[in-house]
């Protein structure tokens, strides 16, 4: 077997005193495919009035990308839609030139399980006008003692609806059994996959909740075991061709492209827009981190 990179998440705070458990962007690996993002939050119990509140941002050049498992989490954003996002749903946002849009439990809400990922965009798309998708279903089809629910991507014979624009695969593992399995990959894909819960066996090796098996490309089969209960998310790609900037909640083809979307929300510059009826103040970006281009 090739070797394996164990990914550990570090832990950051989001909205509401809800801290998650980050993967993506690691000192050690930054993408996997397009995907450049992954926080994981819960598996929690939220104490009443103590929910997810992350207040209007912007984002730039990226979709995010939400799996629900356990809760609900109500979306708005500048473009006006509202959404709730209940368990085993997807919601996609793209980004594209700008959008704003804000988080929050239900007020009743007593649980939080969900994966937030971002897929950067390429740069032939990344200045596209922003949108919103909700997807109440995704594929799913039980094989041997699992659940497979496709998120992003093909997979043998299945298309997951969702409106991607790289080649990527994601999809989600839950053992309704002990689970053993010989999945086929592309040797031209990268690939990683995130416990969730439970845990991952492959080889030798046992990934815990929250570490992350990177694989890296040439892979065309993972033998991987799952005891019952156990889940966890499959995520690939094509490497992404090109780099990217990173800061705060904006991804860019260069640092002059993210320092404007940073000077511009800053300015309250109409291509963000704003998001109606959330109670509370928009986030206010930190100062960024260069002093010029
Ligand atoms: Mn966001």
């Amino acid at each position: 077997m090739q070797h394996i990179q164990r990914l550990v998440s570090r832990s950051a705070e989001v909205g509401g005193g809800v801290s998650v458990n980050r993967l993506l962007p690691n000192r050690s690996q930054r993408m996997i495919g397009a995907w450049c993002f992954l926080d994981h939050a819960g598996p929690a119990i939220l104490q009443p009035g103590h929910g997810m509140r992350v207040g209007p941002h912007p984002h730039t050049g990226l979709q995010t990308f939400t799996r629900m498992i356990e809760g609900q989490l109500l979306h708005r954003d500048s473009l006006g839609y509202v959404q709730v996002i209940r368990p085993n749903q997807v919601n996609l946002m793209t980004a594209g030139h700008g959008i704003t849009h804000s988080e929050e439990s239900l007020p009743d809400e007593q649980r939080l399980h969900a994966a937030q990922l971002w897929i950067a965009l390429p740069k032939t798309v990344s200045n596209m006008a922003p949108a919103f998708d909700h997807y109440p279903q995704v594929p799913v089809w039980q094989q041997d003692g699992c659940r497979y629910s496709l998120l992003a991507g093909r997979w043998h014979g299945h298309q997951a609806p969702t409106r991607v624009y790289s080649d990527l695969l994601g999809m989600e593992l839950l053992a309704t059994e002990d689970h053993r399995v010989s999945l086929p990959l592309r040797a031209d894909f990268e690939y990683g996959i995130l416990t969730l819960e439970g845990a991952v066996h492959l080889g030798e090796d046992s990934f815990g909740p929250n570490e992350l098996a990177y694989l890296g490309r040439d892979w065309t089969q993972l033998d991987l075991a799952l005891k019952a209960g156990s889940r966890a998310l499959l995520l690939g790609g094509l490497p992404f061709d090109g780099e990217i900037v990173m800061w705060w909640n904006f991804v860019g083809h260069s640092r002059a492209e993210v320092m404007q979307a940073q000077h511009d929300w800053e300015s309250g510059h109409a291509r963000f827009g704003q998001v109606n009826d959330y109670v509370g103040a928009p986030l206010v970006a930190p100062p960024l981190p260069w002093k010029s281009i």
